[in-house]
Protein backbone atom coordinates (compact mmCIF):
# COMPACT_ATOMS: atom_id res chain seq x y z
CA UNK A 1 0.00 0.00 0.00
CA UNK A 2 1.03 3.23 -0.81
CA UNK A 3 -0.60 6.65 0.12
CA UNK A 4 -0.66 9.54 -2.18
CA UNK A 5 -1.66 13.13 -1.16
CA UNK A 6 -3.05 15.68 -3.71
CA UNK A 7 -2.86 19.42 -2.37
CA UNK A 8 -5.20 22.17 -3.69
CA UNK A 9 -3.86 23.12 -6.97
CA UNK A 10 -3.34 19.61 -8.11
CA UNK A 11 -7.22 18.77 -7.90
CA UNK A 12 -8.52 22.57 -8.68
CA UNK A 13 -10.01 21.62 -11.79
CA UNK A 14 -11.66 19.14 -14.09
CA UNK A 15 -8.62 18.87 -16.27
CA UNK A 16 -6.63 18.92 -13.03
CA UNK A 17 -8.50 15.66 -11.39
CA UNK A 18 -7.97 14.21 -14.95
CA UNK A 19 -4.24 14.24 -14.50
CA UNK A 20 -4.35 12.63 -11.11
CA UNK A 21 -6.62 10.06 -12.16
CA UNK A 22 -3.82 9.04 -14.65
CA UNK A 23 -1.20 9.26 -11.55
CA UNK A 24 -3.24 6.88 -9.46
CA UNK A 25 -4.14 4.34 -12.60
CA UNK A 26 -0.15 4.19 -13.33
CA UNK A 27 0.60 3.18 -9.46
CA UNK A 28 -2.46 0.57 -9.37
CA UNK A 29 -0.35 -2.34 -8.28
CA UNK A 30 1.07 -0.60 -5.02
CA UNK A 31 -2.56 -0.38 -3.70
CA UNK A 32 -2.77 3.75 -3.50
CA UNK A 33 -5.14 5.57 -0.98
CA UNK A 34 -5.27 8.71 -1.66
CA UNK A 35 -5.51 11.60 0.53
CA UNK A 36 -7.54 15.13 -1.35
CA UNK A 37 -7.26 18.62 -0.27
CA UNK A 38 -10.07 20.80 -0.83
CA UNK A 39 -10.38 21.80 -4.81
CA UNK A 40 -7.90 25.15 -5.38
CA UNK A 41 -8.76 28.11 -2.77
CA UNK A 42 -11.59 26.47 -1.37
CA UNK A 43 -9.97 27.01 2.36
CA UNK A 44 -9.87 30.09 2.30
CA UNK A 45 -13.02 30.80 0.54
CA UNK A 46 -14.81 29.23 3.22
CA UNK A 47 -13.43 31.19 6.05
CA UNK A 48 -13.96 34.44 3.69
CA UNK A 49 -17.65 33.12 4.11
CA UNK A 50 -17.63 32.66 7.64
CA UNK A 51 -16.43 35.95 8.33
CA UNK A 52 -18.60 37.64 6.23
CA UNK A 53 -21.24 35.90 8.14
CA UNK A 54 -20.11 37.64 11.44
CA UNK A 55 -20.00 40.71 9.97
CA UNK A 56 -23.58 40.65 9.01
CA UNK A 57 -22.59 40.90 5.45
CA UNK A 58 -25.48 38.67 3.68
CA UNK A 59 -24.97 39.60 0.22
CA UNK A 60 -21.64 39.29 -0.05
CA UNK A 61 -21.55 35.37 1.69
CA UNK A 62 -24.91 34.37 -0.42
CA UNK A 63 -23.17 35.47 -3.41
CA UNK A 64 -19.88 33.55 -2.07
CA UNK A 65 -22.18 30.44 -1.52
CA UNK A 66 -23.41 31.02 -4.89
CA UNK A 67 -19.90 30.96 -6.82
CA UNK A 68 -18.55 27.97 -4.54
CA UNK A 69 -21.44 26.00 -5.77
CA UNK A 70 -20.99 26.96 -9.22
CA UNK A 71 -17.35 26.23 -8.91
CA UNK A 72 -17.62 23.02 -7.90
CA UNK A 73 -20.35 21.58 -9.84
CA UNK A 74 -18.81 23.01 -13.41
CA UNK A 75 -15.78 21.38 -12.73
CA UNK A 76 -17.02 18.46 -11.40
CA UNK A 77 -19.92 17.47 -14.19
CA UNK A 78 -17.19 17.28 -16.77
CA UNK A 79 -15.44 14.50 -14.59
CA UNK A 80 -18.98 12.33 -13.40
CA UNK A 81 -20.27 9.83 -15.26
CA UNK A 82 -23.44 10.83 -16.74
CA UNK A 83 -25.14 8.11 -14.58
CA UNK A 84 -24.09 9.77 -11.93
CA UNK A 85 -25.30 13.79 -12.29
CA UNK A 86 -28.05 13.56 -10.78
CA UNK A 87 -26.86 12.28 -7.35
CA UNK A 88 -23.82 14.77 -7.91
CA UNK A 89 -26.23 17.50 -8.11
CA UNK A 90 -28.36 16.01 -5.41
CA UNK A 91 -25.31 16.05 -3.33
CA UNK A 92 -23.80 19.06 -3.71
CA UNK A 93 -27.67 20.35 -3.28
CA UNK A 94 -27.24 18.77 0.46
CA UNK A 95 -23.79 20.21 1.10
CA UNK A 96 -24.30 23.37 0.07
CA UNK A 97 -27.81 23.63 2.23
CA UNK A 98 -26.45 22.68 5.08
CA UNK A 99 -23.33 24.62 4.66
CA UNK A 100 -26.01 27.63 4.22
CA UNK A 101 -27.86 26.82 7.23
CA UNK A 102 -24.37 26.70 9.23
CA UNK A 103 -23.41 30.29 7.81
CA UNK A 104 -26.88 31.68 8.46
CA UNK A 105 -26.53 30.55 12.17
CA UNK A 106 -23.48 32.44 12.90
CA UNK A 107 -24.82 35.07 10.93
CA UNK A 108 -27.64 35.25 13.39
CA UNK A 109 -25.03 34.34 16.44
CA UNK A 110 -22.66 37.41 15.39
CA UNK A 111 -20.01 34.81 16.83
CA UNK A 112 -17.71 32.28 15.01
CA UNK A 113 -16.30 29.58 17.67
CA UNK A 114 -13.13 27.44 16.61
CA UNK A 115 -16.12 24.74 16.71
CA UNK A 116 -18.36 26.26 14.04
CA UNK A 117 -14.89 27.61 12.11
CA UNK A 118 -13.70 23.71 11.64
CA UNK A 119 -17.59 22.95 10.39
CA UNK A 120 -17.28 25.45 7.78
CA UNK A 121 -14.12 24.50 6.36
CA UNK A 122 -14.68 20.93 6.60
CA UNK A 123 -17.01 21.45 4.02
CA UNK A 124 -14.07 21.64 0.99
CA UNK A 125 -12.78 18.05 1.72
CA UNK A 126 -15.61 16.73 2.43
CA UNK A 127 -16.49 18.09 -1.10
CA UNK A 128 -13.31 17.49 -2.99
CA UNK A 129 -13.07 13.73 -1.70
CA UNK A 130 -16.74 13.00 -2.69
CA UNK A 131 -16.07 14.84 -6.26
CA UNK A 132 -12.89 13.24 -7.13
CA UNK A 133 -14.46 9.23 -6.14
CA UNK A 134 -16.60 10.21 -8.82
CA UNK A 135 -14.40 11.37 -11.07
CA UNK A 136 -11.95 8.51 -10.62
CA UNK A 137 -15.00 5.90 -11.05
CA UNK A 138 -15.39 8.11 -14.59
CA UNK A 139 -11.86 7.39 -15.73
CA UNK A 140 -11.93 3.46 -14.83
CA UNK A 141 -11.06 3.50 -11.66
CA UNK A 142 -12.34 0.91 -9.31
CA UNK A 143 -12.76 3.21 -6.09
CA UNK A 144 -14.53 3.42 -2.18
CA UNK A 145 -14.63 6.89 -0.61
CA UNK A 146 -13.81 7.30 3.03
CA UNK A 147 -15.49 9.64 5.19
CA UNK A 148 -11.82 10.35 7.14
CA UNK A 149 -14.10 11.91 10.50
CA UNK A 150 -14.96 8.20 11.09
CA UNK A 151 -11.58 6.97 11.37
CA UNK A 152 -9.32 10.05 12.35
CA UNK A 153 -10.06 10.79 15.71
CA UNK A 154 -8.98 14.20 17.27
CA UNK A 155 -8.14 15.77 20.78
CA UNK A 156 -11.12 18.54 20.91
CA UNK A 157 -8.12 21.79 19.91
CA UNK A 158 -10.60 22.87 17.06
CA UNK A 159 -8.66 24.64 14.20
CA UNK A 160 -5.58 23.00 15.29
CA UNK A 161 -6.92 19.72 16.49
CA UNK A 162 -4.01 16.69 17.29
CA UNK A 163 -4.98 13.51 16.49
CA UNK A 164 -5.43 10.65 19.45
CA UNK A 165 -2.86 8.16 17.44
CA UNK A 166 -3.76 5.00 19.59
CA UNK A 167 -7.32 5.13 18.47
CA UNK A 168 -6.68 6.71 14.81
CA UNK A 169 -4.17 3.97 13.78
CA UNK A 170 -6.37 1.06 15.10
CA UNK A 171 -9.17 2.02 12.93
CA UNK A 172 -7.34 2.88 10.20
CA UNK A 173 -5.59 -0.36 10.41
CA UNK A 174 -8.96 -2.05 10.68
CA UNK A 175 -11.30 -0.45 7.99
CA UNK A 176 -8.72 0.56 5.31
CA UNK A 177 -6.54 -2.24 4.33
CA UNK A 178 -9.44 -4.33 3.42
CA UNK A 179 -10.48 -1.99 0.86
CA UNK A 180 -7.45 -0.74 -0.57
CA UNK A 181 -6.57 -4.73 -1.50
CA UNK A 182 -10.34 -4.39 -3.72
CA UNK A 183 -10.38 -0.59 -5.11
CA UNK A 184 -8.51 2.93 -4.69
CA UNK A 185 -9.58 4.37 -1.47
CA UNK A 186 -10.34 8.03 -1.35
CA UNK A 187 -10.54 10.68 1.61
CA UNK A 188 -10.43 14.06 2.67
CA UNK A 189 -7.31 15.47 4.33
CA UNK A 190 -7.27 17.50 6.62
CA UNK A 191 -10.44 16.92 8.73
CA UNK A 192 -11.10 14.88 11.52
CA UNK A 193 -13.69 14.19 14.21
CA UNK A 194 -13.38 14.54 18.20
CA UNK A 195 -14.61 11.41 20.46
CA UNK A 196 -17.74 12.84 19.91
CA UNK A 197 -18.39 12.90 16.77
CA UNK A 198 -17.27 16.94 16.10
CA UNK A 199 -16.00 17.99 13.05
CA UNK A 200 -12.33 19.08 13.97
CA UNK A 201 -9.60 20.11 11.69
CA UNK A 202 -6.04 19.60 11.64
CA UNK A 203 -4.86 23.30 11.23
CA UNK A 204 -3.99 25.14 7.84
CA UNK A 205 -1.98 22.54 5.15
CA UNK A 206 -2.80 19.54 7.16
CA UNK A 207 -3.87 17.63 4.55
CA UNK A 208 -0.11 16.58 4.51
CA UNK A 209 -0.45 15.46 7.60
CA UNK A 210 -3.15 13.32 7.32
CA UNK A 211 -1.54 11.33 4.13
CA UNK A 212 1.34 10.59 7.17
CA UNK A 213 -1.35 9.71 9.91
CA UNK A 214 -2.55 7.24 7.27
CA UNK A 215 0.50 5.98 6.16
CA UNK A 216 1.81 5.33 9.24
CA UNK A 217 -1.82 3.63 10.60
CA UNK A 218 -2.00 1.12 8.18
CA UNK A 219 1.80 0.38 7.49
CA UNK A 220 2.32 1.83 4.14
CA UNK A 221 5.59 1.80 2.12
CA UNK A 222 5.52 4.90 1.05
CA UNK A 223 3.52 8.36 1.68
CA UNK A 224 4.13 10.40 -1.53
CA UNK A 225 2.93 14.22 -0.96
CA UNK A 226 1.96 15.62 -4.95
CA UNK A 227 1.77 19.46 -4.78
CA UNK A 228 3.25 22.04 -7.75
CA UNK A 229 6.93 22.23 -7.32
CA UNK A 230 9.16 19.47 -8.00
CA UNK A 231 9.54 18.78 -4.67
CA UNK A 232 12.13 20.72 -1.86
CA UNK A 233 13.46 23.06 -3.64
CA UNK A 234 16.47 25.05 -2.05
CA UNK A 235 14.73 28.19 -1.82
CA UNK A 236 11.37 29.41 -1.33
CA UNK A 237 9.84 29.80 -5.06
CA UNK A 238 7.83 33.10 -3.66
CA UNK A 239 10.67 34.82 -2.44
CA UNK A 240 13.52 33.70 -4.83
CA UNK A 241 12.42 31.57 -7.98
CA UNK A 242 14.86 29.47 -9.47
CA UNK A 243 15.78 27.16 -6.79
CA UNK A 244 17.56 23.79 -6.95
CA UNK A 245 15.42 20.34 -6.65
CA UNK A 246 16.81 18.50 -3.24
CA UNK A 247 16.77 15.13 -4.36
CA UNK A 248 17.11 13.58 -0.56
CA UNK A 249 16.92 14.63 2.98
CA UNK A 250 16.47 13.91 6.16
CA UNK A 251 13.25 13.83 8.56
CA UNK A 252 14.73 16.53 10.57
CA UNK A 253 16.12 18.56 8.00
CA UNK A 254 12.14 18.33 6.61
CA UNK A 255 10.88 18.68 10.10
CA UNK A 256 12.63 22.04 10.44
CA UNK A 257 12.33 23.82 7.05
CA UNK A 258 8.50 22.72 7.16
CA UNK A 259 8.57 24.65 10.82
CA UNK A 260 10.53 28.15 9.34
CA UNK A 261 8.04 27.96 6.59
CA UNK A 262 8.74 25.72 3.72
CA UNK A 263 5.12 25.62 3.54
CA UNK A 264 5.19 22.50 0.75
CA UNK A 265 5.23 20.62 4.22
CA UNK A 266 2.95 21.08 7.07
CA UNK A 267 5.69 20.39 10.24
CA UNK A 268 3.65 17.30 11.94
CA UNK A 269 3.54 15.53 8.60
CA UNK A 270 7.31 13.93 9.26
CA UNK A 271 6.18 12.86 12.80
CA UNK A 272 4.26 9.77 11.93
CA UNK A 273 6.42 9.08 9.49
CA UNK A 274 9.53 8.92 11.53
CA UNK A 275 7.71 6.74 14.03
CA UNK A 276 7.19 3.40 11.84
CA UNK A 277 10.03 4.81 9.22
CA UNK A 278 8.02 5.26 5.98
CA UNK A 279 9.72 7.20 3.98
CA UNK A 280 7.92 10.50 2.33
CA UNK A 281 8.26 11.84 -0.92
CA UNK A 282 7.36 14.79 -2.48
CA UNK A 283 6.31 15.48 -5.84
CA UNK A 284 5.07 17.41 -9.00
CA UNK A 285 1.44 16.90 -10.33
CA UNK A 286 2.11 18.66 -13.37
CA UNK A 287 5.18 17.22 -13.89
CA UNK A 288 4.98 13.11 -12.77
CA UNK A 289 8.20 12.19 -14.15
CA UNK A 290 10.50 14.50 -11.99
CA UNK A 291 11.95 12.12 -9.01
CA UNK A 292 10.86 14.65 -6.76
CA UNK A 293 12.47 14.71 -3.02
CA UNK A 294 12.64 11.71 -1.00
CA UNK A 295 12.31 11.98 3.27
CA UNK A 296 14.59 9.27 4.66
CA UNK A 297 15.11 8.22 8.23
CA UNK A 298 19.42 8.76 7.66
CA UNK A 299 21.28 11.25 7.52
CA UNK A 300 22.32 12.33 3.60
CA UNK A 301 25.86 12.71 3.32
CA UNK A 302 26.01 16.13 0.79
CA UNK A 303 29.19 18.08 0.03
CA UNK A 304 27.25 21.32 0.73
CA UNK A 305 26.55 22.63 4.40
CA UNK A 306 23.17 23.80 3.87
CA UNK A 307 20.48 22.15 2.19
CA UNK A 308 17.46 25.16 1.92
CA UNK A 309 16.86 28.45 3.19
CA UNK A 310 13.21 28.22 4.59
CA UNK A 311 11.49 31.81 5.13
CA UNK A 312 8.75 33.14 6.64
CA UNK A 313 7.16 36.51 6.08
CA UNK A 314 4.22 38.52 8.26
CA UNK A 315 6.50 37.86 10.94
CA UNK A 316 6.34 40.17 14.03
CA UNK A 317 9.19 40.53 17.02
CA UNK A 318 8.42 41.10 20.47
CA UNK A 319 11.46 42.50 22.39
CA UNK A 320 11.30 42.33 26.31
CA UNK A 321 13.42 44.38 28.41
CA UNK A 322 13.65 44.70 32.27
CA UNK A 323 16.23 46.20 33.97
CA UNK A 324 14.05 45.42 37.61
CA UNK A 325 14.34 42.01 36.57
CA UNK A 326 18.51 41.89 36.46
CA UNK A 327 19.99 39.12 38.50
CA UNK A 328 16.14 38.33 39.60
CA UNK A 329 15.01 34.42 38.55
CA UNK A 330 12.16 33.51 37.12
CA UNK A 331 12.25 36.27 34.28
CA UNK A 332 12.19 33.91 31.38
CA UNK A 333 9.18 32.07 33.02
CA UNK A 334 7.19 35.00 33.31
CA UNK A 335 7.54 35.84 29.66
CA UNK A 336 6.74 32.47 28.44
CA UNK A 337 3.92 32.15 30.52
CA UNK A 338 2.40 35.17 28.93
CA UNK A 339 2.75 33.62 25.75
CA UNK A 340 1.55 30.13 27.20
CA UNK A 341 -1.55 31.92 28.09
CA UNK A 342 -2.37 33.57 25.05
CA UNK A 343 -1.94 30.35 23.35
CA UNK A 344 0.48 31.81 21.15
CA UNK A 345 3.28 29.65 20.06
CA UNK A 346 7.12 31.07 19.98
CA UNK A 347 9.34 30.16 16.80
CA UNK A 348 12.84 32.37 17.75
CA UNK A 349 14.18 33.47 20.82
CA UNK A 350 17.39 35.53 21.64
CA UNK A 351 17.86 36.08 25.40
CA UNK A 352 20.45 38.29 28.06
CA UNK A 353 20.52 38.97 30.97
CA UNK A 354 17.81 41.80 30.86
CA UNK A 355 16.56 41.60 27.13
CA UNK A 356 14.58 38.31 25.29
CA UNK A 357 13.24 39.34 21.67
CA UNK A 358 11.12 36.97 20.06
CA UNK A 359 8.91 36.29 17.25
CA UNK A 360 5.86 35.13 16.57
CA UNK A 361 3.76 33.93 13.96
CA UNK A 362 -0.60 34.59 15.19
CA UNK A 363 -1.04 37.74 16.01
CA UNK A 364 -4.69 37.34 17.25
CA UNK A 365 -3.74 37.74 21.01
CA UNK A 366 -1.15 40.76 20.51
CA UNK A 367 -2.73 43.15 22.59
CA UNK A 368 -3.28 40.85 25.47
CA UNK A 369 0.57 39.93 25.07
CA UNK A 370 1.52 43.39 25.52
CA UNK A 371 -0.05 44.18 27.96
CA UNK A 372 0.62 41.49 30.45
CA UNK A 373 4.36 42.05 29.34
CA UNK A 374 4.09 45.42 30.50
CA UNK A 375 3.39 44.54 34.06
CA UNK A 376 7.01 43.33 34.58
CA UNK A 377 9.51 45.32 31.48
CA UNK A 378 9.11 47.67 28.60
CA UNK A 379 8.13 46.10 25.57
CA UNK A 380 8.61 47.01 21.72
CA UNK A 381 6.61 45.31 19.25
CA UNK A 382 7.70 45.58 15.26
CA UNK A 383 5.32 44.09 12.45
CA UNK A 384 6.67 43.36 9.16
CA UNK A 385 9.44 41.07 10.02
CA UNK A 386 10.89 38.12 8.23
CA UNK A 387 12.36 34.87 9.66
CA UNK A 388 15.17 32.91 7.37
CA UNK A 389 16.27 29.84 8.29
CA UNK A 390 19.09 27.93 6.77
CA UNK A 391 18.88 24.02 7.22
CA UNK A 392 21.30 21.41 6.95
CA UNK A 393 22.64 18.76 8.81
CA UNK A 394 26.49 19.53 8.29
CA UNK A 395 25.72 23.15 10.01
CA UNK A 396 26.77 21.47 13.06
CA UNK A 397 29.87 20.24 11.79
CA UNK A 398 31.49 23.04 9.82
CA UNK A 399 33.23 25.96 11.06
CA UNK A 400 32.40 29.15 9.86
CA UNK A 401 29.41 28.96 8.75
CA UNK A 402 28.21 32.08 10.77
CA UNK A 403 30.83 33.99 9.36
CA UNK A 404 29.85 33.02 5.37
CA UNK A 405 26.36 33.93 6.44
CA UNK A 406 26.44 36.72 7.72
CA UNK A 407 29.35 38.13 5.34
CA UNK A 408 26.78 37.25 2.73
CA UNK A 409 24.03 39.69 3.68
CA UNK A 410 26.36 42.57 5.31
CA UNK A 411 24.60 45.48 3.84
CA UNK A 412 20.95 43.95 6.23
CA UNK A 413 20.49 44.89 9.19
CA UNK A 414 19.84 41.85 11.61
CA UNK A 415 17.07 42.17 14.58
CA UNK A 416 17.84 38.56 16.20
CA UNK A 417 19.54 35.70 15.63
CA UNK A 418 19.12 32.16 16.78
CA UNK A 419 21.23 29.16 16.23
CA UNK A 420 19.08 26.11 16.91
CA UNK A 421 19.61 23.70 19.83
CA UNK A 422 19.47 20.65 16.97
CA UNK A 423 22.63 22.39 15.14
CA UNK A 424 21.09 22.05 11.95
CA UNK A 425 19.49 25.33 11.71
CA UNK A 426 20.72 28.89 11.63
CA UNK A 427 18.03 31.51 11.87
CA UNK A 428 17.63 35.54 11.83
CA UNK A 429 14.89 38.03 12.03
CA UNK A 430 15.17 40.99 9.34
CA UNK A 431 12.71 43.42 8.23
CA UNK A 432 10.56 41.76 5.29
CA UNK A 433 11.61 44.20 2.47
CA UNK A 434 15.29 42.83 2.88
CA UNK A 435 13.72 39.33 2.48
CA UNK A 436 14.43 38.38 -1.70
CA UNK A 437 18.00 40.56 -1.28
CA UNK A 438 18.66 38.30 1.83
CA UNK A 439 17.85 35.18 0.31
CA UNK A 440 19.18 35.95 -3.29
CA UNK A 441 22.59 36.96 -0.95
CA UNK A 442 22.65 33.55 1.01
CA UNK A 443 21.43 31.58 -2.08
CA UNK A 444 24.39 32.60 -4.15
CA UNK A 445 26.57 31.84 -1.16
CA UNK A 446 25.40 28.27 -0.35
CA UNK A 447 24.34 26.89 -3.93
CA UNK A 448 26.63 28.14 -6.26
CA UNK A 449 28.65 24.62 -6.20
CA UNK A 450 26.41 21.80 -6.09
CA UNK A 451 26.32 18.55 -4.86
CA UNK A 452 25.39 16.16 -7.55
CA UNK A 453 24.28 13.43 -5.59
CA UNK A 454 21.97 15.90 -3.52
CA UNK A 455 21.21 18.55 -5.72
CA UNK A 456 19.81 18.71 -9.07
P1 LIG B 1 -0.51 21.99 -1.72
O1 LIG B 1 -1.77 22.72 -2.00
O2 LIG B 1 -0.15 20.99 -2.76
O3 LIG B 1 -0.45 21.43 -0.33
P2 LIG B 1 1.13 24.21 -0.84
O4 LIG B 1 0.81 25.52 -1.45
O5 LIG B 1 0.64 23.95 0.54
O6 LIG B 1 0.65 23.07 -1.85
O7 LIG B 1 2.70 23.97 -0.87
C1 LIG B 1 3.43 24.09 -2.05
C2 LIG B 1 4.09 25.46 -2.11
O8 LIG B 1 5.09 25.55 -1.10
C3 LIG B 1 4.86 25.74 -3.36
O9 LIG B 1 4.03 26.17 -4.41
C4 LIG B 1 5.85 26.80 -2.91
O10 LIG B 1 5.40 28.10 -3.23
C5 LIG B 1 5.88 26.68 -1.39
N1 LIG B 1 7.24 26.50 -0.85
C6 LIG B 1 7.77 27.21 0.16
N2 LIG B 1 9.02 26.85 0.41
C7 LIG B 1 9.33 25.86 -0.45
C8 LIG B 1 10.50 25.07 -0.71
N3 LIG B 1 11.62 25.21 0.02
N4 LIG B 1 10.44 24.16 -1.69
C9 LIG B 1 9.33 23.99 -2.42
N5 LIG B 1 8.19 24.71 -2.25
C10 LIG B 1 8.19 25.63 -1.27
N1 LIG C 1 -7.49 22.61 2.58
C1 LIG C 1 -6.70 22.84 3.78
C2 LIG C 1 -5.99 24.18 3.71
O1 LIG C 1 -6.11 24.87 2.70
C3 LIG C 1 -5.75 21.72 4.05
C4 LIG C 1 -4.69 21.50 2.99
O2 LIG C 1 -4.84 21.92 1.86
O3 LIG C 1 -3.69 20.85 3.31
O4 LIG C 1 -5.36 24.57 4.65
MG1 LIG D 1 -0.13 22.31 1.57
Amino acid sequence: MIVMKFGGSSVESAAAIERVAGIVKARLDRHPIVVVSAMGKTTNKLLAIAQAAIEGKRDEYIRQLHDLRDFHSREARQVVPLANRAELDRTLDEHFQELTELVKGIAVLGELTPRSIDAISSYGERLSSYVVSLAFQYFGLPTVHVDSRKVIVTDKRHTQASPHYAETYKRLAQKLPPLAAEKVVVMGGFIGATEDGVTSTLGRGGSDFTASIVGAGVGAEEIQIWTDVDGMLTADPTVLPGGHRVKTISFAEAAELAFFGAKVLHPATVIPAIERNIPVLILNSRRPDVQGTRIVAQTVPCKNVVKSIACKKKVTLVNVHSTRMLMAHGFLRRIFEVFDRAETSVDMVATSEVNVSLTIDNTARIEQIRKELSEFSEVAIETDQATVCLVGDNIRYTPGVAARVFGAIRGVNIALISQGASLLNLGFVIAEKDLRTAVAALHAEFFTELDPEVFD
